[in-house]
């Protein structure tokens, strides 16, 4: 489909975070080729999102986010604003991670558990939530 005008995408985003206790982030979006982070479990790469300092983020999303499904688009918007809910276990996966610089394996070993665990947290949360939020207007759904 056509990618969808930015004040939509925006305004959507807004409001989600607004909804999610996240009205004190301040959230921006970029739409890329090839963003760098979120892999879905069908290994596809379709959003991320960067908290960049303080309570600000960019939301990254590829071009192919825009050829999902309306549900899976609502899904993967809560969970890349669920993550900022998270985002303090990367401060005390940082410290960890310092705390290994002798031992790669270890940083290796640690980052991986780190990030499966919050992948599962956040996704579970973004599935309970994500059907108590409007489908994005862009859509064309409205259930
Ligand atoms: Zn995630």
């Amino acid at each position: 489909m056509q990618r969808p005008s930015e004040g939509l995408i925006y305004n959507y985003i807004r409001s989600a975070a607004d909804k999610l206790r996240l009205r004190d982030w301040d959230i921006a979006y970029m739409v890329h080729e090839q963003p760098e982070a979120h892999k879905d479990p069908d290994q596809e790469t379709y959003a991320s999102v960067v908290p960049t300092y303080g309570t600000s983020a960019d939301i990254r999303l590829s071009d192919s986010f825009f050829r999902l499904g309306a549900t899976d688009q609502r899904r993967i918007l809560i969970h890349e604003l669920c993550h900022l809910h998270a985002h303090m276990f990367h401060h005390v996966a940082e410290q960890v991670e310092k705390a290994l610089e002798e031992s790669p394996e270890g940083k290796e070993m640690l980052r991986h558990i780190l990030t499966e665990a919050e992948e599962h947290a956040v996704d579970q949360f973004a599935r309970i939530l994500a059907p108590s939020f409007p489908l994005p207007p862009w859509t064309g759904k409205n259930r």
